[in-house]
């Protein structure tokens, strides 16, 4: 089967058998084009009915797929990530459309999508294998050995601010290791899971082995309490991933993988360099419209370089932040997933200069020539809060920089760990010894010296405390989409036993 981009929504936004699809329901949800502001589909969402067809379906498929072998499986997954190459361009406009983030942005998305099929289709067969164990009287009398064998249907839900790409952290794993899929996108962006199933089936992905349901809250509950999903893994917000969590536990008791939010920190010591510094402060709060998780939206400057580190990042904001059309190549800054998130990012600027905050540059809306429907934000930078503000404790999701004033590296670390989030952090030094100190007294599952935001498919990625646990990408990713069974084989016919 060739896959060929479809050129609307019309085909149906569900993926059942192999196939692109719709379900009749009495309820629908307006799917909105973040780019335009516009409602360009209804979808009908799934009811616990649908959602008991489409595991069932899963359900069946698995064992088909989960016993063939990890060489077959990981080939099939090299042509998915060739197929998304040879397609890069179009799953790009797809995803600009679905999301409103810049072309430039969604191209980096789509070419890591790739490699992340290559990678878990790569290591398949090597990471896949038991062990043989040896028991106490030798292998003459007893063994053992293991088999990692797959959970059966995996149950995935997602976020809206990178739609292929986290379905794809969540899928390629799931299916490398055999298991089969369940798939719910945020009705804010429910199209690139589609997209991603024709790229499947085209690859030669059997039917029934990855599905997509679309829906709200209620589609994921019934998700998460299907007795036949045996494990769930989540993308989104603390709130949501507790209730995952409880739900997952309601009727049978399953393993949750959690991607949760953050609150992250970038730490610069006035021995840094300004000029990386403030490039990496730039992608720390900027990328996709400072929708990412991993944002560090509380950048912590040492008194020393206070002055120059602010009048160079506003200065760098001025020039290079062009908020715009996200379809135009120049466009650094698209728009914002809804006006109701807009809004959400708009009151925390308005909290911010309640508090003592002072706006450098941003924090209002814009109406960009061509698409004055969506909801387009000028990026803010903010100094003068403290760390009490609303603003610095809580996740803002959008692309607002806060400056914060710290004097010792004992104060900072302090005053960066004392948020409830986990997920990441970032140290800028020009020494080594205090980036590794730091690094390892941050609270967090990711920390990057003089970096941030590198994101790579071989590297764990997931959080501390509430920004969740388990992890995507990496090595242990595809061994926690398996279970371990354990298989004692006796060797010798056994005379002696304990009655
Ligand atoms: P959200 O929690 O509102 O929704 C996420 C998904 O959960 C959606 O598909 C939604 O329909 C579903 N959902 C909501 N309640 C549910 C329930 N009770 N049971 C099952 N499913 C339910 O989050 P969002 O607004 O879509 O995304 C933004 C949040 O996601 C931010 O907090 C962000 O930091 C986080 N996020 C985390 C990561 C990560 O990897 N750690 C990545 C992206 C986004």
């Amino acid at each position: 089967m060739v896959f060929t981009a479809p050129s609307d929504l019309s085909g149906g936004l569900y993926f059942l058998n192999g196939k692109r699809t719709t379900v009749e329901a009495a309820e629908t949800f307006d799917v909105i084009e973040p780019r335009i502001g516009k409602v360009v589909a209804k979808c009908p969402k799934a009811t616990a009915e649908i959602v008991d067809e489409y595991v069932k379906v899963a359900s069946a498929a698995q064992p088909g797929w989960g016993e063939t072998t990890a060489l077959d499986r990981g080939k099939i997954l090299h042509k998915v990530a060739d197929l998304i190459r040879e397609h890069a361009e179009e799953i790009a406009v797809w995803e600009v459309k679905t999301n409103g983030k810049p072309i430039y942005e969604a191209r980096c998305d789509i070419a890591s999508s790739a490699d992340t099929f290559d990678f878990f289709g790569g290591i398949a067969t090597a990471v896949l294998q038991g062990d043989s164990l040896e028991l106490p009287g030798g292998p003459s009398q007893r063994i053992a050995y293991t088999r990692r064998e797959p959970y059966g249907v995996i149950g995935c839900i997602g976020a809206w601010n990178y739609p292929f790409q986290t379905c794809v952290w969540k899928v390629a794993p799931a299916l490398a290791a055999g298991n089969a899929v369940v798939y719910k996108p945020s009705p804010f962006a429910p199209a690139s899971p589609v997209l991603l199933g024709e790229i499947l089936t085209a690859a030669g992905v059997p039917e029934g082995v990855y599905n997509v349901i679309q829906g709200e809250q209620e589609a994921g509950i019934a998700l998460c309490e299907h007795q036949l999903v045996a494990k769930m893994s989540f993308t989104g917000s603390v709130a949501s991933g507790e209730a995952v969590q409880r739900q997952a536990a309601t009727k049978n008791v399953k393993p949750v993988t959690l991607e949760l939010g953050g609150k992250s920190e970038l730490i610069i010591f006035d021995d840094s360099n300004v000029k990386s510094a403030v490039a990496a402060a730039m992608l720390a709060n900027f990328l996709n419209q400072g929708q990412v998780c991993t944002n560090a939206t509380r950048v912590f400057v040492q008194r020393g370089i206070l002055a120059s580190f602010t009048e160079a990042i506003v200065q760098e904001a001025n020039e290079k932040l062009k908020v715009g059309d996200p379809l135009l190549e120049d466009t650094r800054v698209g728009a914002n997933i809804n006006e109701g998130h807009l809004q959400r990012i708009m009151g925390y600027v308005e909290s911010a200069k309640q508090e003592g905050g002072v706006v450098l540059r941003g924090g209002v809306r814009v109406h960009p020539e061509g698409v004055e429907g969506g909801a387009y934000f000028e990026p803010a930078i903010i100094t003068g809060l403290t760390d009490e503000a609303k603003a610095v404790r809580e996740e803002i999701f959008g692309a607002v920089m806060l400056i914060l004033p710290f004097e010792t590296e004992e104060e900072v670390v302090a005053r960066a760990n004392n948020t409830t989030y986990g997920l990441a952090a970032g140290v800028f030094s020009g020494n080594l010894a205090r980036g590794h100190r730091v690094a390892a007294r941050l609270q967090a599952g990711t920390v990057f010296i003089n970096t941030y935001n590198d994101t790579e498919v071989n590297v764990p990625f997931g959080g501390f405390k509430n920004s969740g646990h388990g992890r995507e990408n990496c090595v242990d990713t595809l061994r926690a989409h398996t279970q371990t069974k354990a298989i004692y084989v006796n060797v010798q016919d056994t005379t002696e036993h304990c009655f």
